[in-house]
């Protein structure tokens, strides 16, 4: 079920019955009925075989904790697809409505066009046969009523395309803001997991085509449940928006900055180096835990947060999904090794080798 189809449900005589079964759901599941929770189970229950439905599916039964950071994962991968889509599909519908217009146009001015040729070709034969300059008179006064009127018709289909013309490029400017915020994670203006996931394809491709180098860092907060079982939620949210914060200055083009789940981020270095890459990190590592960060809402002061990271460059053939696999066992080894660190995933390879 579409996100367009959920809101017409939910305004429909099955309304109340939706929402009951997803309330229902969700505490039979021990899940909180936060707005994105049942956002996310309106979804479900609305259509369980859909792709949602059967990622939700999947981790119920999983018994795996339904956590806020799995929350934010589906909406940021399914939720934000939804809304494009649904959006796609009302500028199709703008499209159409203006694609028909310009044909409309086209066709008026064609037939116009023939009319005032018609005009001529009369007016040309009267020419031939009049006699008299009355005659003549009378053919030019004809010939000058039908100009004017092709003129006016003219004028008046410019007009008509020159404001189709603004309505579609009124709907490109809005279609890219839609697609920006579809690839944007709302917490952190961060690239979101979805955008995160064709970046990296990407960039694996391209360095796979040209034999530059790929790094894949991934950076998770340390002992953040603790953080936001002892400040709570908002105060954690604070805490992923400025490492995010952080992570987002140094993230420059062609580098990319994402959130990638709950308090783990991601940065792609294409074409640079495994020592940049460490460098960089180090710097991060070290610029996020010399903060004295404090509770805005009551100026406690929270003490300093540090981060750990893990790093793996592209090997030939990689596929995303291995390189991922190696960065994070690089970032396990950096929270193994006391956290507040960065490794770098070779040296992994020569622990494993030894
Ligand atoms: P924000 O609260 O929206 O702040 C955005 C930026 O405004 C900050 O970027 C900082 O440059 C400036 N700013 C805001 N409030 C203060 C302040 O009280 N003192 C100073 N010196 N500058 C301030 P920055 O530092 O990169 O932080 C990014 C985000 O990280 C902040 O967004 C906030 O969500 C979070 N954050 C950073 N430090 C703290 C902190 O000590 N406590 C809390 N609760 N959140 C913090």
């Amino acid at each position: 079920m579409s996100n367009r189809r959920i809101e017409t449900a939910i305004r429909g005589p099955q309304a109340y019955e939706l929402a009951r079964r997803a309330l229902e759901q969700m505490q039979a599941a021990g899940v909180w009925p936060t707005p994105l929770n049942f956002e996310l189970w309106l979804h479900y229950v609305g259509d369980p075989q859909g792709a949602l439905g059967q990622e939700i599916e999947r981790l119920l039964s999983n018994r795996q904790p339904f956590s806020e950071a799995a929350a934010e994962d589906l909406a940021a991968r399914y939720l934000s697809l939804t809304r494009l889509s649904d959006e796609i599909c009302d500028a199709g519908a703008v499209l159409n409505r203006e694609l028909s217009t310009v044909s409309q146009v086209i066709a008026d001015a064609q037939s116009s066009q023939k009319a005032y040729g018609e005009t001529l070709a009369v007016a040309s034969n009267q020419i031939e046969t009049a006699e008299a300059a009355d005659g003549l008179a009378s053919v030019v006064r004809s010939l000058s009523a039908a100009t004017e009127k092709v003129g006016g018709e003219t004028a008046a289909l410019e007009r008509r395309l020159e404001d189709s013309v603004q309505e579609v490029s009124r709907l490109r400017a809005h279609l890219e803001l839609v697609r920006r915020d579809a690839m944007t994670d709302a917490l952190t203006s961060l690239a979101n997991r979805k955008a995160f996931d064709e970046t990296l394809e990407q960039a694996c491709a391209e360095a796979g085509r040209s034999g530059a180098p790929l790094t894949l860092a991934v950076i998770d907060i340390d002992h953040f449940k603790r953080f936001n079982d002892t400040w709570g939620h908002q105060t954690g949210d604070q805490v992923i928006r400025y490492v995010a914060s952080v992570l987002g200055r140094i993230a420059k083009v062609p580098r990319t900055a994402a959130r990638y789940g709950g308090e783990e981020f991601a940065l792609i270095f294409p074409g640079e180096t495994p020592e940049v890459v460490a460098d960089a990190l180090n710097q991060v590592c070290k610029e996020i835990a010399s903060r004295q960060l404090r509770r805005r809402s009551t100026n406690h002061d929270l003490g300093t947060v540090t981060v750990s990271a893990g790093f793996a460059s592209l090997r030939a053939d990689e596929a995303p999904t291995a390189l991922i696999e190696r960065a994070d066992q690089a970032l396990y080894a950096s929270k193994r090794g006391g956290r507040n660190r960065v490794t770098d995933a070779r040296l992994l390879d020569g622990q494993q080798a030894a």
